[in-house]
């Protein structure tokens, strides 16, 4: 303890690594919950993932990606920087605005600080979407950043996770289609193994009676989260969010999530005060 008057701070600070995100970019920070499924987790002795441990529904269930989407409007209440968030499955890719200067550019403060309020709201708000279900232990989020150069390739990348989106919905309705039916996970895995779109929409119609287009938007769009413009985004009569009419108008500026086509460039067109 006599060596602790000699520490000198600044020779201590010297050691400090930062990483100071590009300026006048486009800072994606993308968080992704820890072992959801793909990594096994030893719990009461047998190998089981969160979405198993809390018994998601397959191939989608809609209350867990509800409550995604709660935590993502929390973080964009907190932090005004973020102007955009696109979410899927266990991952929320959160968009800062180009002239961002949230915690001095500093990546690590700003990455943990986005996933440490996800995760705690996660956390609190898990009772008001699982009345019944109880959190049997706390789930974490890993978090990253990119910074995208320019907005063209910014909109790539929102398209790149969007068609992901698609892609693993329509696998993964056809998986758990087969499974359900009767077939092993093998057998189901190998009968899809090389199908094409076209193809796994055939089966599903011929199979299930399921039209794969009529299957809710939030599964097959995924939740994009915005402030809004004006009241109620209509589009030639119909309202373009969600299958109902809000129940009521909401405030500009008030944060809202929608189920909308992201690829198209025609929703960047027609929402030019989002991402400008
Ligand atoms: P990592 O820790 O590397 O992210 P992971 O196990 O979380 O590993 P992911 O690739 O992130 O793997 O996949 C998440 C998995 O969690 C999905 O493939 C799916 O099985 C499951 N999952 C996440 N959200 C839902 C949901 N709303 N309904 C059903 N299953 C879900
Ligand atoms: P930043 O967001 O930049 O970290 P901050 O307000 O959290 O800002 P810190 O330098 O982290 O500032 O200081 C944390 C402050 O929180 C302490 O100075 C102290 O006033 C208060 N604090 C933290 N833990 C305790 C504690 N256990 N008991 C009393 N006060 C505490
Ligand atoms: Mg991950
Ligand atoms: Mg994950
Ligand atoms: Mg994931
Ligand atoms: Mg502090």
């Amino acid at each position: 303890t006599k060596d602790i008057g000699r520490v000198e701070p600044d020779f201590v600070r010297s050691f400090r690594f930062e990483s100071k995100l590009l300026p006048l970019t486009w800072v994606v920070v993308r968080i992704d919950g820890s072992h959801f499924h793909s990594w096994p987790l030893q719990f009461a002795d047998v190998m089981l993932w969160f979405s198993d441990v809390h018994e998601f529904e397959k191939p989608n269930d809609e209350q867990a990606l509800k409550l995604m989407n709660s935590c993502a409007v929390a973080v964009l209440e907190e932090f005004e920087d973020i102007h955009f968030a696109y979410g899927v499955s266990d991952e929320y890719s959160f968009v800062l605005k180009r002239e961002s200067e949230l915690y001095k550019s500093h990546s690590s403060k700003i990455i943990s600080a986005i996933a440490s309020l996800f995760t705690s709201t996660y956390v609190i708000r898990w009772g008001d979407f699982f009345p019944h279900k109880e959190l049997k232990y706390p789930p974490s989020f890993d978090g990253r950043a990119v910074c995208y150069p320019t907005y063209k390739i910014l909109l790539d990348y929102l398209a790149w996770r969007q068609v992901d989106c698609h892609i693993n919905n329509q696998y993964n309705t056809c998986f758990w289609m087969l499974v359900k039916s009767g077939k092993t996970k093998t057998q189901s895995q190998d009968y899809l193994k090389g199908t094409q779109t076209r193809e796994k929409n055939e089966l599903l119609s011929s199979q299930f009676g399921i039209e794969y287009n009529t299957l809710p938007l939030i599964f097959r769009m995924g939740s994009s989260v915005f402030r809004s413009k004006e009241a109620v985004a209509v589009k030639n009569g119909v309202v373009v969010s969600g299958k109902k009419p809000k129940p009521k108008p909401k405030r500009e500026g008030e944060v809202v999530v929608d189920h909308c086509n992201i690829i198209e460039r025609g929703f960047w067109e027609e929402h030019p005060h989002i991402l400008s």
